[in-house]
């Protein structure tokens, strides 16, 4: 790891000043931005540790939805009562996190700044159509995850919140890479207000929308619908964990379980 400079501020305004300078990074629950500067793919002059602003941690919820504050730990977000009772999905997606440590300090905002391409909020964020409330504007999620690790965030723009309307029937069904526990193939299916939104996660640089998944859930709200897609391989990923076909037949399958979940609420 190499030196920087460490800042705890206990407030939003004291953190966006201290956030100056290319190389200032915000500092979540450590969770991907500490390991990755102690093996040296990252690093930063100066962290902005988080952890001192209570206001960035609060959940609050009425009939439409809740919105989550960015520091709001997974396990927070798993365990608190309007999210389970609006977003039930949302809640299950949370508890499903990794492990207990990982849960008890990586946080909503952490995640979807850091954009890994298996990583589970994502596909949340993406099929529940939320909006990313930032310190500078608000960005619609069909927007905010861009490329392989990287979003729509402009240098030292501080995730504040994100909202997520609540939905009809929601579920959310990862096939865990059994070491990681991340997305081997995760599919987070939503029917909302604009329709059914379909969410991948693990499949891709980056989380993406299952378009052929949505018309056939659309046209019949079914397991059998969302399994009877067959899913493209392009730009799927193909590693040791499992071929793009292998990946692309899961989607599938990850899907028609989601929406059987979904059903069974
Ligand atoms: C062993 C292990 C297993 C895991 N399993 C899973 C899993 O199953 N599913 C899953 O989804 N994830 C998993 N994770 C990731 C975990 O969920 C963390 O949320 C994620 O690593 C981000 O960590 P963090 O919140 O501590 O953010 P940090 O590591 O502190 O920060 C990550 C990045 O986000 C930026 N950032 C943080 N907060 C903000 C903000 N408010 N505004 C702007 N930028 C910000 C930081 O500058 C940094 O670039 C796992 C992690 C580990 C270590």
């Amino acid at each position: 790891m190499y030196g920087f400079e460490y800042q705890r501020p206990a407030s939003r305004d004291t953190a966006k000043a201290a956030a100056t300078g290319a190389d200032t990074r915000y500092l979540a629950g450590g969770q991907s931005l500490i390991q990755a500067m102690r093996l040296r793919l990252s690093q930063s002059a100066r962290l902005v540790d988080l952890g001192g602003v209570a206001d960035l941690k609060a959940i609050t919820a009425d009939a439409s939805g809740v919105t989550i504050g960015a520091m709001a730990t997974h396990a927070a977000v798993a365990s608190n009562a309007d999210v389970k009772r609006l977003l039930p999905a949302l809640a299950e997606l949370a508890g499903g996190i990794g492990d207990p440590m990982v849960r008890n300090m990586g946080t909503l905002g952490g995640s979807i700044a850091n954009a890994d391409p298996a990583a589970c909020y994502p596909a949340g964020v993406l099929a529940l159509n939320a909006t990313i409330h930032t310190d500078r504007r608000t960005i619609a999620a069909d927007a905010f995850f861009t490329g392989l690790y990287e979003t729509a965030l402009q240098p030292g723009e501080l995730i504040t919140a994100v909202t997520f309307p609540a939905a009809q029937k929601a579920a959310y069904i990862k096939y865990k890479q059994p070491a990681s526990r991340f997305a081997l193939i995760g599919v987070f299916v939503a029917q909302t207000a604009g329709g059914v939104r379909v969410a991948v996660t693990g499949a891709k640089a980056a989380v993406f929308r299952a378009k052929a998944i949505e018309d056939a859930l659309t046209k019949a709200f079914t397991a059998d619908a969302a399994k009877a897609v067959k899913m493209p391989t392009d730009d799927i990923n193909s590693d040791l964990h499992g071929s793009a076909e292998y990946r692309a037949a899961m989607i599938s399958v990850m899907a028609s379980r989601a929406v059987a979940a979904a059903l069974a609420r």
